[in-house]
């Protein structure tokens, strides 16, 4: 928790930007906002925030172009914040290389965890050590990467070479949502059809090898229509 960070917050709601300007400045938050794209760029610029919360449905300019107009030049953390439901707009977001989203209305504890999560993932990220992390802890799961061993409950479970490779992707970007394609690229290849049945039939496998219950997951989350989210790093 670094109470020092510097947020910046894009929306063109006045009552949404208020509510969320109060929930963050009273969790230490240093805040800045912009009612517009236009603003929000040139103070993205200007600041340099530790963190980017972006509305999608801005008035003078898509959400979507905001993230692949910051994303030329920067790679800081971006939370989108959207009230639309559809699973494509967030899906764009994502591969735009939109760092997570929230959906309107939404809890302040659940919207802040996202934040600090995002945060940390960034704080990591940077140093140098981490990006060759060797080991990915969450619970009784132990990847590791450099032996190519998974143990659960510190007993060895074996998992085919596809099955490690998904396993890899999602835990190295733990505490993100990956959407099935950028998944299956990454598993199959950019060419791979991205039908993503064979994906679900191998999470499926995964998940009864990794879950106590997989109808109830706690390491693997499906973000419906969208994606996966593997549980955060303890590692970090
Ligand atoms: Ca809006």
């Amino acid at each position: 928790m670094n109470p020092k960070n510097q947020l910046l917050l894009i929306e063109d709601e006045r009552n949404i930007c208020n509510f969320i300007m109060t929930i963050l400045k009273s969790n230490d938050y240093k805040m800045t906002y912009a009612l517009n794209a236009e603003t929000g760029l040139s103070l993205a610029a200007s600041q340099c925030p530790d963190l980017i919360l972006l509305d999608l449905g801005l008035p003078d300019l898509d959400g979507i172009e905001v993230i692949r107009k910051i994303r030329s030049w920067s790679n800081v953390p971006i939370i989108v914040i959207s009230a639309r439901t559809q699973e494509k707009e967030k899906v764009e977001a994502l591969d735009a290389g939109a760092d997570d989203y929230i959906t309107k209305p939404f809890g302040s504890s659940e919207f802040v965890a996202r934040i600090r999560s995002a945060l940390r993932r960034a704080a990591s990220g940077s140093n140098s050590s981490s990006r060759t992390q060797q080991k990915y802890i969450a619970g009784d799961l132990v990847i590791d990467y450099e032996k190519h061993i998974i143990t659960i409950h510190h007993e060895i479970v074996h998992f085919t070479q596809i099955e490690y490779k998904i396993l890899t992707y999602l835990s190295q970007n733990a505490g993100r949502v990956i959407t099935y394609d950028s998944l299956i690229s990454h598993v199959w290849g950019p060419f791979a059809d991205s039908n993503n049945r064979i994906l679900r039939v191998n999470m499926a496998n995964i998940r009864r090898k990794l879950e106590n219950n997989p109808a109830d997951p706690q390491y693997i989350f499906t973000e419906i229509g969208i994606g996966y989210r593997m549980v955060d790093n303890e590692n970090t």
